[in-house]
């Protein structure tokens, strides 16, 4: 149900990791957030943010919370947008290795995947041109931080934006999915192409 001030409702899952720089790209992007940590929470938002963190954190937690299957039957009826670890807890397969997830999106993912060397990097990256005629024009700033790479799509996977020939935003119906993190800079436009998708 939307807000009463008539803005999208959205929860960020507030269990672990960069919640609250979501939080806050919410609002600027003219959205109501909310900060998610039970089922009850998650029947009084429109869409959700799983953010960026420790997916495996995240899975103990969903897991010592009962929280693994609200949150299926909450992906399988409303949108999600998924980043870093958030799009790791998403796929359907994961990789290095292998762990749990909600399979929402018909992806492969493979975690930490650029190598323990290079921990993390900013890219400018060109997003493809319907991303820019929804979104807006110009590139993205891409921050990656032990980022996964998304190895394998299905067919009802949209790439929204690549980086080194690997999708990087990719969309599935009404879920949205970013290796990097859009919450941690200035650039709204993809967290308005998620309240777009509400
Ligand atoms: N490396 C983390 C994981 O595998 C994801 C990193 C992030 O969310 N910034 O869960």
């Amino acid at each position: 149900m939307p807000a009463k001030n008539g803005k999208k409702r959205v929860g960020v899952l507030a269990l672990q990791g960069d919640f609250d720089a979501h939080a806050k790209a919410i609002q600027q992007a003219g959205g109501e957030a909310v900060e998610v940590r039970t089922a009850e929470e998650l029947g009084h938002i429109d869409g959700l943010v799983i953010p960026g963190g420790e997916s495996t954190s995240m899975l103990k937690l969903l897991n010592m919370m009962e929280l693994i299957e609200p949150l299926s039957e909450f992906v399988r009826n409303k949108p999600v947008f998924g980043t870093c670890a958030g799009a790791i807890l998403l796929a359907t397969e994961v990789l290095n290795p292998s762990q749990q997830s909600l399979g929402a999106m018909d992806m492969t993912v493979e975690r930490n995947a650029y190598g323990r060397q290079i921990d993390s990097r900013v890219a400018n990256i060109s997003a493809s041109a319907d991303f820019q005629a929804r979104a807006g024009e110009g590139d993205v700033e891409a921050v990656f931080i032990r980022a996964p790479i998304i190895r394998r799509t299905g067919p009802a996977v949209k790439v929204l934006a690549e980086y080194h020939g690997d999708p990087v935003l990719v969309e599935q119906g009404k879920h949205l999915v970013a290796t990097f993190h859009p919450e941690l800079t200035h650039d709204a436009r993809v967290h308005k192409l998620f309240l777009s998708k509400i």
